[in-house]
């Protein structure tokens, strides 16, 4: 009987050429709490008398420390492709970004930028006025501001015009957006008073008019963007409201939500108002997100009168919730797309992947379908299948846009459950995740986000689903 193995000393284990290796690579100090927890892991072995020489031979620990440094060290945030047909998936980010912002953002994050500072007097600057001129020119508004997402223009808005007073709601338009955020709470939080008036299905001109008194600070509506009210409904149009706040000296402000900045029919895409429609109609304030339709970075936009601006941006909160020069770097490209509408459809990312036609998809889908078979077969069969893509974000909730995918569908219906959940998680581990939608005992992938130039990215990985799923197959 020889004596049971020990564990190496930690220094002697560091000094082999492996480690060193990995220390140029990862620093000396991780490698060293990588060692450790390896150690860690094997100290039952070697109390119990069990070590192996294999388990603390020099490479069989390189190696080790290496999975465990490379984990330690890989970004948590990943690329995925979004193949859940739900192009603003809020949970995948929103709005991906076109070029022109991925290189303003570079620039900016890489040389100094002229943020707060006035160029033509070389005096300080104000970060809004990068982007106030095109929001005004885009809405028809006198002035802008830019915070963190609609959230905060909610509540800053309220917060700076409402504290201590009184804000007048549709009981039709008390939503609540995903994550959180309910009119409601919102007022409460930001010191205002919820006056609500109408109805759930049914709100009147004469509701809003008999609510107002002299505690009165706003009146506010809200664009039902996450769900409709069918049937029998009447809701007040905001020039309506517009009048009787104006009648009454107060303004009317509308949180859209979505707020798109064209009139998205014009591509054959559901009508949702426009941010310059509702200036037009007499709102007084209008807030929206960056990164819903607009197709920009997350932010909110504050847009309208010049007198309620500059009170809003007097607000301490403005500076608690304003935007970092990244958010600017990628909004001002985004907005300066839309002064040539033309080309939007092309260069817009968000509205290029909403024009897709279902033919693309439904080409792009037969290309792949032979290299998927292979990859899930024999339990799954794979069909090219018409889908419903959805804008997702809470914008345009009933409405779906026409596309096509493939359907993977297990061949045993009798472990189709099992088999899915197998198949989903599979795919959720490749090294850039796939996340597709289950629904009708299949896994659906909706093929519209995913443009051509990353069908080969797509392809390329099929083995590693291949690999990943006979290995599962085989525990
Ligand atoms: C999405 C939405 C919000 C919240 O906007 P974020 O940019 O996600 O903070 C607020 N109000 C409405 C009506 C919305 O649709």
């Amino acid at each position: 009987m020889t004596d049971p193995l020990r564990l190496p000393s930690v220094d002697r284990a560091l000094a082999t050429p492996a480690m060193q290796a990995l220390a140029d690579r990862y620093g000396h100090s991780a490698v060293a709490t990588a060692l450790r927890t390896e150690f860690d892991a094997l100290r039952p072995q070697a109390l119990a008398g069990q070590l192996s020489a294999e388990a603390i031979a020099d490479d069989t620990l390189a190696t080790a420390c290496e999975r465990r440094l490379a984990a330690r060290f890989a970004p948590r945030l990943k690329a995925v492709f979004n193949l859940t047909g739900t192009v603003l998936h809020t949970n995948l980010g929103r709005a991906l970004l076109p070029d022109e912002a991925v290189q303003s953002v570079m620039r900016a994050l890489t040389a100094p930028a002229n943020l707060e500072f006035d160029l033509a007097t070389g005096g300080r600057g104000d970060r809004d006025d990068l982007v106030d001129e095109v929001l005004c020119e885009l809405t028809g508004a006198e002035a802008a501001t830019v915070v963190n997402n609609n959230a905060a223009a909610v509540l800053l808005t309220l917060s700076a015009l409402a504290s201590r007073k009184d804000v007048i709601v549709s009981r039709g338009e008390l939503v609540e957006i995903g994550g959180a955020f309910r009119i409601p709470d919102i007022m409460s939080r930001a010191g205002a008073r919820l006056v609500e008036v109408g109805t759930t299905n049914r709100t009147h001109a004469k509701d809003y008019a008999e609510a107002i008194t002299e505690r009165t600070a706003l009146l506010m509506k809200v664009h039902t963007s996450n769900y409709a009210v069918t049937g029998f409904t009447k809701s007040v149009p905001e020039a309506e409201v517009a009048a009787i706040a104006h009648a009454r000296h107060l303004p009317l402000a509308v949180d859209l939500g979505s707020g798109t900045l064209v009139d998205m029919a014009q591509w054959g895409l559901p009508k949702e108002p426009t941010v310059r429609e509702t200036i037009a109609a007499g709102a007084d304030l209008v807030t929206f997100s960056g990164d819903k339709l607009l197709g920009g970075p997350q932010a909110g936009l504050i847009v309208g009168r010049k007198d309620l601006i500059a009170k809003i941006k007097k607000n301490p909160l403005k500076r608690a919730l304003r935007v970092g020069k990244l958010t600017l770097a990628a909004l001002e490209p985004v907005l300066r797309l839309y002064l040539a509408p033309e080309h939007l459809a092309e260069r817009l990312t968000t509205l290029r992947l909403f024009t897709r036609t279902r033919a693309q998809m439904q080409a792009q889908a037969e290309r792949l379908l032979p290299a998927v078979q292979q990859a899930v077969a024999p339990d799954f069969d794979v069909a090219v299948a018409p889908m419903a893509s959805q804008i997702g974000s809470g914008a345009l909730p009933v409405d779906t846009l026409p596309s096509a995918g493939l359907r993977l569908t297990p061949r045993e219906a009798r472990r189709a459950g099992r088999q899915l959940a197998r198949l989903e998680a599979a795919l959720r581990g490749l090294p850039r995740p796939v996340i597709g939608r289950i629904a009708d005992q299949s896994l659906w992938l909706d093929l519209r986000c995913l443009e051509v130039g990353d069908e080969a990215a797509f392809g390329n990985q099929l083995p590693a689903l291949r690999s990943a799923l006979a290995a599962e197959g085989k525990r």
